[in-house]
């Protein structure tokens, strides 16, 4: 049984999967793979959703990964210095490794949550592909 159910925004933000139909990708290499780490996809391949729906769209993504990151940092500091007793070198030393290590995932994660923010779950969209629910793509320069 899957950790998150899906139709939760949870499941959309920390499995990547478009915030509407919950099926599509939203990127299309693995988080840890290094290859096209923070090209998004142009729309949803599954439901037609498109994830750039205004220039710089996701400016707000960073304010959201600011807010959610700080808070994280602090309370995991708190966690192995005050309730492990490590020393602050090994804990600052686990956190930046951790940041490192996952840096790619927490900015897909960040650009998740704000989309989730703007975008509802609509569990009928993939059947509403095709049939003019939302505007096909216009001409897009990178
Ligand atoms: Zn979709």
């Amino acid at each position: 049984m899957p950790l998150l159910k899906k139709g939760s925004k949870a499941y959309s933000i920390f499995y990547l999967k478009c915030p509407c139909c919950h099926k599509g990708e939203t990127f299309e290499t693995s988080s840890w793979s290094l290859v096209k780490p923070v090209e998004m996809l142009q729309r949803c391949p599954k439901c037609n959703l498109n994830y750039y729906p205004e220039p710089g769209y996701y400016y707000g993504a960073m304010f959201i990964s600011y807010i959610w990151t700080g808070w994280f940092c602090l309370l995991f500091i708190a966690f192995f210095h005050w309730f492990l007793g490590w020393s602050q070198m090994a804990s600052f030393g686990l956190l930046i490794t951790f940041l490192a290590l996952n840096f790619i995932y927490i900015f897909r994660i960040s650009r998740l949550m704000w989309l989730n923010i703007n975008v509802k779950y609509d569990p009928e969209a993939t059947l509403k592909f095709g049939k003019n629910a939302y505007e096909p793509l216009k001409t897009h320069s990178p």
